[in-house]
């Protein structure tokens, strides 16, 4: 089967994207001027999050020529909350500053009654347009033109959609947008991937469980896959690890040795045994001490099965009838 073309892949990934998020309705369409700071703010940031900074510029300052005077702190300040927000107060300190010095006030709306193109040709010229994505936001929020403003998050997600290539820019990804997108839905189309791209396509690792375009997304199938596997695999080590004879029972401990009633020194050492004494043999009753038992084997070396008999046979009784030893027997 062939491959989908790409505006096929982008219908698709509408649809699924449209089921899955339910966006706000936007306000009315924005004046020029608030549609560049609109985009300054908006650029790798949420829509929420550029509303907010917008509405708080509305509100702190008495107009833009005010925001125009302040110091890049106070301007940071408004921009709380966003990445990189001394950067992006400079940038619209500084498109504010050429505002005024171009056209002596902040009156840009002439542009919007102007031709499309004328009106591209005039904005080129500010810093601020250097970047495409303010440029394309202005185009799509306040000139009513079809653009498909393109940050670093929408780059990411259509990448690992396989919509594009690692290494596009985003010039030329907008411009396949906006050819593959029909213009009544490119808004709620760069809206909903935003929704995505800060929801489970976010930077890092994505969460592809949870995604509702893992069964198109090449990516989230790869990441998937090898999620089973690895999944598959602790399975399988958990069942063997269950499965594995339980270890030797460990030998009772050694019985504690016998309290001493030796002298005190001894408890207070380490358990270290105490010397015993040597202690002869104790001689059978009926046995007769004899000197071929010497005391000194006795006393250094302790009883052993083996020395027991010979004791027997050494101190063997003399004959009761006679009085006199056994034959062959010394009895010295
Ligand atoms: S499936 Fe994963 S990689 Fe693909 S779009 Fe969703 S979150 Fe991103």
């Amino acid at each position: 089967m062939a491959a989908p073309s790409k505006a096929q892949l982008l219908n698709e990934v509408y649809t699924l994207l449209k089921k899955r998020y339910k966006l706000e309705p936007r306000s009315e369409r924005l004046t020029v001027l608030e549609a560049v700071v609109y985009g300054i703010c908006h650029e790798g940031t949420t829509r929420e999050q550029a509303e907010q900074a917008l509405s708080r510029f509305r509100d702190q300052f008495f107009d833009w020529n005010e925001v125009r005077v302040s110091s890049i702190e106070e301007i940071r300040d408004t921009l709380a909350g966003q990445p990189d927000s001394e950067e992006r107060a400079n940038r619209l300190r500084r498109f504010l500053r050429q505002l005024f010095e171009k056209t002596y006030g902040f009156a840009l709306d002439g542009l919007s009654k102007k031709p499309l193109k004328e009106s591209i040709k005039s904005l080129q010229e500010y810093e601020a347009m250097g970047g495409d994505y303010v440029l394309a936001t202005v185009i799509q929020q306040a000139l009513g033109g079809h653009a498909m403003p393109v940050d670093e998050p929408i780059l990411r997600g259509l990448r690992r959609l396989g919509v594009i290539d690692e290494g596009a820019d985003a010039a030329s990804v907008r411009s396949l947008l906006e050819r593959a997108v029909p213009k009544n839905r490119g808004v709620e189309f760069v809206d909903l991937m935003e929704e995505l791209t800060h929801d489970t396509c976010v930077a890092g690792p994505p969460d592809c469980f949870r995604c509702e375009l893992k069964k198109i997304c090449p990516t989230g199938q790869a990441r998937l896959t090898s999620e089973k596997a690895a999944a598959k695999v602790a399975a399988k080590d958990a069942a063997k690890a269950s499965k594995a004879p339980l270890a030797a029972p460990l030998p009772p401990p050694p019985p504690p040795p016998p309290a001493k009633s030796g002298p005190t020194k001894a408890t207070t050492a380490r358990a270290t045994p105490a010397p015993q004494a040597a202690v002869p043999p104790t001689p059978p009753k009926n046995v007769a001490p004899t000197k071929s038992a010497p005391a000194k084997s006795n006393s250094s070396k302790p009883a052993t099965p083996e020395s027991a008999p010979q004791l027997k046979k050494t101190a063997a009784p003399p004959n009761e009838k006679s009085g006199k030893p056994p034959k062959g027997r010394s009895t010295r």
